[in-house]
């Protein structure tokens, strides 16, 4: 990430003037885009690529859709693993209990 001069002014949610960086991430290399000019702690989060169109917005709406949808089903193999986790735990339980009382009458 560098910072590099754009064509476009914009201003960020402090009503001040954004600055422009170029990014460099492998998925969008050479992109530019635009961010808040304060520090971390103290900007407004203002963030926007410089070409971002309603037709880029869609798409990453998708995608962040379609990875929802993974997360989503992540959580519910979780959540299964968890209920057989917990009936082997039960089982387990009373395994041990049985167990137990066989000892106790030894
Ligand atoms: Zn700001």
């Amino acid at each position: 990430m560098s910072e590099s001069t754009c064509d476009t002014m914009m201003t960020c949610f402090c009503g001040e003037m954004a600055r422009c960086f170029t990014s460099r991430t492998p998925l969008n290399p050479g992109r530019r885009f635009y961010r808040c000019s304060k520090p971390k702690i103290k900007n407004c989060g203002f963030w926007r690529w410089e070409d971002s169109s309603l037709e880029n917005s869609s798409i990453e709406v998708n995608l962040l859709k379609s990875k929802l949808e993974v997360a989503t089903l992540k959580m519910e193999n979780l959540r299964e693993l968890l209920n057989s986790i917990n009936i082997d735990r039960d089982n387990l339980k009373k395994k041990l209990e049985s167990l137990q009382s066989l000892n106790y009458f030894m």
